[in-house]
């Protein structure tokens, strides 16, 4: 069926809850749950929901988590699609999926549509690289923006989009009525690295000796998803090391083959 075309989740379970640190993030995204559940205490004053915010940040740092808070918060159906999964389509099938994904939504409203890396079809129009693939994205684009512009504010679709490039996005994204919220989604600090190894650690069963702040230091420039990848990573060397809890060594360990992960996709880069 065509529904299974996009990831469309209608039981979302993870709430704010699950997002370590990010206050001001969440604080902002906190209103945008507030239009999903109640829309008339806005409209009945004349007010104009806001349709969609860009999520902006580095990788891993908890952007589509966020999203997905949005939803399981307000208890609304999820939809979300990635802006890479339309390159390399072919003509006229980008701009149908749109069509098709609100098409859906429209259905299952009030709901949030997510687009995750949206820079991959909202770069800059006529700034593209490969000519032919390019005419496909700016129809897809251009499909994008009709179908932002064909609902109006009390459709009680709210639409978030992720990127870590918004200097490269088309400036007609964020004219009003469209993505005209920014919201900063940065990299954790060291105390956002030791809330986010707690929330991690929760299912975790941990010997005594566990020193989350010690592990924060020595975690620089991680974003989440590393830190989540560290907590799992413990976890099974200690238990290929059969171990009956998790101690500081496997945390070290699993640091340190993290590290290595990180820089031999650095040299694949560059
Ligand atoms: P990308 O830009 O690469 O898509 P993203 O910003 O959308 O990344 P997520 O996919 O949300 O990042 O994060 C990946 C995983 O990392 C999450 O599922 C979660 O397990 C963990 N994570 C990231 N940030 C946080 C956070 N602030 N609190 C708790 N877990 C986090």
């Amino acid at each position: 069926s065509r529904a299974a075309l996009f990831d469309a989740d209608s039981k979302v379970k993870i709430t704010f809850n699950d997002v370590a640190g990010l206050e001001e993030a969440k604080e902002e995204l906190q209103e945008i749950v507030d239009f999903l559940k109640t829309p008339k205490k806005y409209t009945e004053l004349g007010g104009k929901i806001p349709k969609g915010a860009l999520l902006v940040g580095p990788p891993g740092t908890g952007k589509t988590l966020l999203a997905k808070a949005v939803a399981g918060e307000a208890s609304v159906p999820f939809f979300s699609l990635s802006g890479s999964d339309f390159v390399e389509m072919f003509v006229g099938v980008g701009a149908a999926r749109v069509r098709d994904l609100f098409k859906q939504a429209k259905e299952k409203a009030p709901c949030i549509i997510f687009i995750d890396e949206i820079d991959a079809v909202g770069r800059s129009r006529g700034r593209g690289s490969m000519p032919g693939a390019n005419d496909e994205r700016e129809n897809t684009l251009n499909s994008l923006l009709v179908e932002m512009d064909g609902f109006g504010s009390d459709a009680g679709i709210i639409i978030l989009a992720a990127t870590n490039r918004p200097d490269v996005l088309d400036p007609a994204l964020m004219r009003p009525g469209r993505f005209d919220r920014q919201i900063s989604v940065d990299a954790p600090d060291i105390v956002g690295r030791e809330a986010i190894f707690k929330v991690h650690m929760k299912p975790l069963k941990l010997s005594d000796n566990i020193d989350v702040k010690k592990l924060a230091t020595q975690t620089p420039g991680f974003a989440g998803a590393e830190i989540a990848n560290v907590c799992n990573e413990a976890a099974l060397l200690a238990a290929r090391r059969g171990k009956l809890a998790i101690d500081m060594q496997d945390f070290h360990d699993a640091i340190d083959r993290e590290i290595g992960g990180l820089e031999k996709k650095n040299k694949l880069i560059s």
